[in-house]
């Protein structure tokens, strides 16, 4: 069996490492020689532009997947003219615009913050009347942990946020100051059955995923989640894992945003589920029956951003499981995560208050 992956970053790599066992092999297409995904498995280096690359890739393989939204809509669906892609390219184009995604959970009746669209700098001033400030200005398209984006607190942040962002197409939404962040990771099979992933509370700093905790409990959220989770699967006839992220506010769930991949959110799943979000992705686009998305016991993430700490002193801690992406390390970036894995939470926790100090964070940070 023969996956083509369309993007080389750590979610590739980490696909090709959960797809070996099953006997799966793999092609990376990445613009980047350096791709981290090409030290587990062939690159081929290339523009997502490139026709020919896109042909020689759709004929090597009996599927083609991503390992980002980002990809040119253009690339998907020259792809899927050729061979199976999944998830669908349609997914992935809603995906891309947070405007077009919004809509759509929208229509569905899933709770998203009140949004308007904004393409002059009156249609800001306009939108800010409607959705009331604070509200946070985003682009559309190619956002990504915080980027893009700007809070504006009162009506003198409009000018500046505008002058900032305002050559993109962009989308104004009210600022949900909430409880907590959660996200729920789900996957669906050719044959249309789902499997989901228990409810996961995130963390985050200056926009990026800090930390990740699972199971989370709060069962009525979980439940509110996997049927949003159950009927954008089916709505979108997708096949493959896809990711919500809410806000949690006066206990209900806010859409946020949707990821049609794997997601950093579901990387303890890796040790702490007992299939991982990877492995379960390749399962459903490959047409295999899908694995179970039961946790054992309780884990928590911790992504390394900028660097990763030492080896020798994460692996002291009982029940750490450390993931380097091979990655230069470079302020701001994705470089590895590390996840605690126990049988309870109290001993996650333990774990937890000697790894976050690691990271440069306080031991009761995200308590
Ligand atoms: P995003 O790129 O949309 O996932 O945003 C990154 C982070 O910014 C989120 O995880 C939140 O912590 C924060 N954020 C984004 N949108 C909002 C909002 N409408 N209200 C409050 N916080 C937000």
């Amino acid at each position: 069996m023969n996956v083509g992956i369309v993007g080389g970053g750590q979610l590739a790599r980490m696909l090709a490492l959960a797809g070996y066992p099953l006997g799966v092999h793999f092609q990376i297409l990445d613009p980047a020689a350096d791709a981290c995904a090409g030290q587990v498995a062939p690159l081929m280096q290339s523009d997502y532009h490139d026709e020919a690359c896109l042909e020689s890739l759709a004929a090597w393989a009996d599927v083609v997947t991503f390992d980002f939204e980002n990809v040119p809509a253009e690339a998907a669906r020259a792809l899927e003219g050729r061979i199976t892609v999944y998830p669908p390219a349609e997914a992935l184009a809603l995906a891309q615009d947070r405007l077009s995604e919004k809509t759509l959970f929208w229509e569905m009746g899933i709770p998203t913050p009140t949004f308007a669209t904004v393409d002059s700098l009156e249609e800001l001033q306009s939108a800010a009347l409607r959705v009331e400030l604070p509200a946070v200005l985003k682009t559309r398209r190619l956002g990504y942990d915080g980027k893009g984006q700007r809070v504006l607190r009162t009506a003198e942040d409009i000018e500046p946020a505008w002058r900032a962002l305002g050559s993109a197409p962009l989308i104004l939404e009210s600022f949900i100051p909430f409880e907590r962040e959660v996200s729920i990771v789900a996957v669906r099979g050719h044959d249309g059955a789902t499997a989901l992933y228990p409810l996961v509370e995130n963390h985050h700093r200056d926009g990026i995923l800090r930390l990740s905790r699972a199971p989370c409990g709060m069962p009525e959220l979980e439940r509110e989640g996997w049927d949003y989770a159950r009927r954008l699967l089916d709505r979108l006839n997708y096949v493959g894992v896809l990711a919500i992220e809410f806000f949690v506010k006066d206990g209900r769930l806010i859409a946020n945003e949707m990821a049609p991949r794997v997601h950093n959110s579901g990387h303890w799943t890796i040790e702490g589920a007992e299939t991982s979000q990877f492995e379960n992705h390749l399962r459903a686009i490959l047409g295999l029956p899908l694995g179970s998305t039961t946790a054992i016991g309780c884990s928590a993430m911790v992504n390394g951003i900028g660097d990763l700490p030492g080896r020798a002193a994460v692996l002291a801690i009982p029940g750490a499981h450390y993931h380097a992406y091979g990655k230069t390390p470079r302020p701001g970036r994705k470089v590895g995560h590390i996840t605690l894995r126990a049988n309870d939470a109290d001993a996650v926790q333990a774990g937890l208050e000697r790894l976050l100090p690691m990271v440069g964070f306080s031991p009761d940070e995200f308590s």
